[in-house]
């Protein structure tokens, strides 16, 4: 994670880039913003570059160190959370890291290690923390997490450089998903109501999918040749930008996979939260009509792949899908 790969907090990726350039990078730091903004990516950018071997401020991507920290198997950095079934850091593992970092560093300059969320670790974790932040073992790197700086012992706040971490930008959410890999179509629906967090666009992301996932399977369930018109309106709800069509049509591949399985006597179907209108489904044709209609999509798919109209490409394959057996 270079620090060009951060997006809107540009100010701060300023300052850590002058403090690591000078030698002056503070022994403890608090991030504060809301989660999913960047606070730990920017965490992550700053100990890379300060364990780079090749660059003064920045990680180079490329050195072993840098490699390491990218696949997040460097042993000189540490990660405290709650364990999965406790709500709070405890003072065990506060312990277990102070004694961690008392030990000299493997590889890296320096040790590191990363606390979040700060404002879950319980009093008596907070108040041995204090002691590590005010004698810091070796020459160890602390940076604290917290959606609310508010919310710790004021004696660790004043121990830490605070770091205010504003919301991200519609714009930078949308271009950071569409860096993730979603759709363009999607990632500018997401963005606007994602509140600046890439961790609100993931859960909306999930969100948006089940109810597209409800609305294809009621459409598809409603084609009738018989009526020609529910044929074009389900074209009309379902088909959209070329990104949008190649959605559908993945979805509707899936869909059909699972039918093909159901009417080979198979249940391992991917979608089984919608089993029953898979079922339905399945049920409605042989298992060769299954089949073929599972080939016309990925027919389909191919065509659009490669710039066949989105909208002919999906009225033509909703018809397939209603026609009767031939
Ligand atoms: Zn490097």
């Amino acid at each position: 994670m270079a620090f060009a790969d951060i997006l809107g907090h540009e100010r701060i990726v300023d300052v850590l880039r002058r403090s690591l350039r000078t030698g002056k990078t503070a022994h403890s730091y608090l991030f504060e913003g809301i989660s999913g903004c960047g606070r730990k990516k920017t965490a992550l950018a700053l100990i890379q570059a300060l364990f780079c071997s090749v660059l003064p401020d920045d990680a180079c991507g490329e050195c072993p160190s840098c490699r390491k920290v990218a696949n997040g198997n460097h042993a000189d950095i540490h990660f405290i959370e709650p364990l999965p079934d406790k709500r709070d850091i405890s003072i065990d593992q506060l312990r277990a890291m102070q004694r961690e970092l008392s030990l000299r560093a493997y590889e890296a300059p320096r040790k590191s290690c990363i606390i979040e969320p700060a404002e879950r670790m319980s009093v008596n974790a907070a108040n041995s923390l204090l002691k590590t932040l005010e004698e810091p073992p070796g020459d160890a790197l602390i940076i604290l997490l917290t959606e609310n700086a508010g919310m710790l012992l004021p004696t660790i706040r004043s121990r830490c450089q605070l770091i205010r971490f504003s919301h991200l930008s519609p714009e930078h959410v949308q271009t950071l998903l569409e860096r993730a890999g979603i759709a363009a179509g999607t990632a500018s629906f997401l963005a606007p109501m994602s509140g600046g967090s890439m961790q609100q666009a993931y859960e909306l992301d999930n969100e948006s999918l089940a109810v597209r996932r409800e609305l294809v399977l009621t459409a598809i369930a409603k084609l009738d040749i018989g009526r020609i018109a529910s044929v074009f309106d389900a074209s009309e709800e379902l088909s959209g930008n070329r990104d949008e069509t190649l959605e559908l049509l993945d979805m509707m591949i899936s869909f059909f996979r699972d039918a093909v399985h159901l009417a080979a006597g198979s249940s391992d179907i991917l979608n089984r939260s919608v089993r029953p209108a898979i079922e339905s489904i399945s049920s409605r044709h042989s298992f060769n009509r299954n089949l073929e209609l599972l080939n016309k999509i990925y027919e389909t798919r191919y065509a659009v792949q490669r710039n066949a109209n989105s909208k002919l490409a999906i009225d033509h394959l909703l018809m397939n899908i209603a026609a009767a057996e031939a």
